[in-house]
């Protein structure tokens, strides 16, 4: 009890303390995004949409009110969702689709975007409350979820994978985790996964707030490893190469959706639309390219599933 009230405190916190943020000026074009990683700088800009009507849509009724988008996103997952605070700006793929699906709302994505940092386990409270008009980051689209929010997409398909320190032969995917310490995040569909199929002992499940926390404790060889979607290890491989590295057996489907609340389908009906013209147009491929994309791994747009 005294745990769980401490972990909703956390969770209220770090909303609070995350706040809602308008960026600054983005950097000038070609200048470094000053991350060395992703190029904001290359991230395709977008036409914004005229005379958008959405009359059974609740939520755009509200943006539309505001003048504004409130945008759910990650701050932490480098090629993904990242803010960058000698810029005052947020870059990487999650991001970037979150500012198309702006522009084509009818709102500039360079400066009518407010961003919230909500982690994964404040998400279906942040959507179901209206804190967020919508929610774009690494959210893995499930039946579970579903019960308590909406879901456009998928725009991504990632797998769960596991880091560990560069020098570790020992882990070589899930069946190799008895007895190690294994880090994920709090409400994520990784560290239920652990859980279930018993990757490694409950005592041996260590739990954050975010994947950075998690990272951190690897580093500090407090844990033997940090498991999510590849997607975002890979980041966090790719900062430090000569300390990391993703084994690469993913075990897992994880297909990222943009989290719209539940009863809102004229929303969730014009986002796929939105995702369905950029998969066709190449702009998602676009956007892929100028983020995650850089990394090497190339990957193609998947199929919206409309429910
Ligand atoms: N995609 C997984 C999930 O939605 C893991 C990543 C995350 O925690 O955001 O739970």
């Amino acid at each position: 009890m005294k745990f769980r009230s401490l972990a909703v405190a956390l969770v209220a916190g770090a909303l609070v303390l995350a706040g809602c943020g308008r960026e600054g000026a983005p950097p000038a074009p070609g200048a470094p995004a000053g991350d060395g990683g992703t190029a904001a700088a290359a991230a395709p800009t977008f036409a914004v949409a005229e005379n958008v009507q959405l009359p059974d849509s609740p939520t755009f009724q509200r943006m539309q009110e505001r003048g504004r988008v409130i945008m759910g996103v990650k701050n932490d997952q480098p090629g993904l969702g990242q803010f960058d605070p000698t810029t005052n700006t947020y870059s990487g793929f999650d991001v970037e689709i979150g500012r198309l699906v702006a522009a084509k709302l009818g709102f500039d994505p360079t400066s009518e975007i407010d961003y919230v940092v909500v982690q994964s386990a404040a998400r279906e409270d942040a959507i179901s409350r209206g804190d967020v008009d919508y929610y774009v980051g690494t959210y893995t689209i499930n039946d579970n979820r579903k019960q308590r929010v909406g879901f456009a997409g998928p725009y991504f398909v990632a797998g769960q994978d596991l880091l560990v320190r560069a020098d570790d032969t020992s882990i070589t995917g899930p069946q190799t985790l008895q007895g190690k310490k294994v880090c994920s995040v709090t409400g994520s569909t990784p560290i239920q996964r652990v859980r279930d199929q018993g990757l490694t002992q409950p005592e041996n499940i260590v739990e954050f707030q975010t994947y950075t926390q998690c990272v951190d404790q690897l580093l500090q060889g407090q844990v033997n490893a940090v498991t999510t979607d590849d997607a975002i290890l890979k980041g966090y491989a790719s900062q430090r190469p000569d300390e990391l590295k993703v084994v690469g057996q993913t075990f897992s489907t994880e297909p990222y959706g943009i989290g719209v609340p539940r009863d809102d389908t004229a929303l969730r009906n014009k986002v796929n639309d939105i995702l369905e013209e950029a998969y066709a147009d190449g702009t998602w491929q676009q956007i892929y390219d100028a983020t995650l994309g850089l990394s090497g791994s190339p990957a193609s747009a998947p199929q919206v599933e409309r429910y």
